[in-house]
């Protein structure tokens, strides 16, 4: 027997920059578990006595549109019957650290984009009730849809503003970012007392109420004031085949 050689090695998973021919490498992907305090309680947990959390997402399940106007395909995953929507503020690092000063958090946003933090339900809630770890439920092949980044010297500081999601062109989701419980300034300082932060790393910062099902053939908007809209259309289950 032969060693068995490594034919297809896996490429640096990387996102376009609004205004830049260079793309962002995408390092890690951070999350923020129940960071809207109207999603925390559509979920039946009491926001005031159950904090936000962090899990992550592997960097290789991010993907963005190459062109502004590209629609993105999100198969319908496996072992699910349930799979929901969340559209979320996505923070991108650009200048690394640990122990961050909340105060000059914002000096290490590299920039921002709208994305979609998908999940299969009925997953994540039986792993919760189980006291087990959520993770088949909040990661799969293409889960973590995202637009291009849009750098901090073209869009701003963004700390308010609509976010909003519609599937097939009804209203799903619609909050403001002022409601953030952790806002981006404590979400960047509190990760880096837990983790050494670095250029590449994406913070999901968390979904507003009005999560729900999508189906194969719906097609999603995601939208953030002063970002340009996301649009993901759910295509089929893939076929059983050896991935290439
Ligand atoms: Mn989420």
């Amino acid at each position: 027997m032969g060693a068995i050689r490594y034919t297809h090695l896996p490429s640096v998973t990387t996102v376009p920059v609004v205004g830049l021919s260079e793309r962002y490498p995408v390092r890690r992907v951070y999350c923020v578990g129940r960071n809207y305090a109207d999603h925390a309680i559509e979920m039946g947990v009491d926001p005031r006595t159950d904090p936000p959390f962090f899990f992550c997402k592997p960097a290789d399940t991010v993907f963005a549109p190459e062109d502004q106007g590209d629609v993105l395909e999100v198969p319908y995953p496996p072992q699910t019957s349930n799979l929901h929507h969340e559209v979320e503020l996505v923070v991108a690092i650009g200048e690394g650290g640990r122990n961050i000063d909340m105060r000059r958090a914002h000096e290490h946003i590299f920039g921002y984009a709208v994305g979609i933090d998908m999940t299969r339900r009925d997953l994540q809630l039986a792993m919760r009730k189980a006291g087990k770890p959520w993770e088949i439920g909040k990661t799969f092949e293409r889960c973590a849809p995202m637009s291009a980044i849009c750098p901090l010297h073209l869009c701003g500081r963004i700390d308010q503003g609509e976010i909003a999601l519609t599937v097939q062109g009804q209203p799903r989701q619609k909050s403001d970012l002022s409601k953030l419980i952790w806002s981006v300034s404590e979400i960047i300082a509190d990760l880096s007392r837990l983790y050494t932060l670095r250029p590449g790393d994406l913070i999901f910062t968390g979904t507003p109420e009005g999560v729900g099902p999508v189906v194969p053939g719906d097609t999603m908007l995601a939208s953030i004031g002063g970002l340009a809209t996301l649009a993901v259309k759910v295509a089929e289950a893939q076929a059983d085949e050896v991935a290439a």
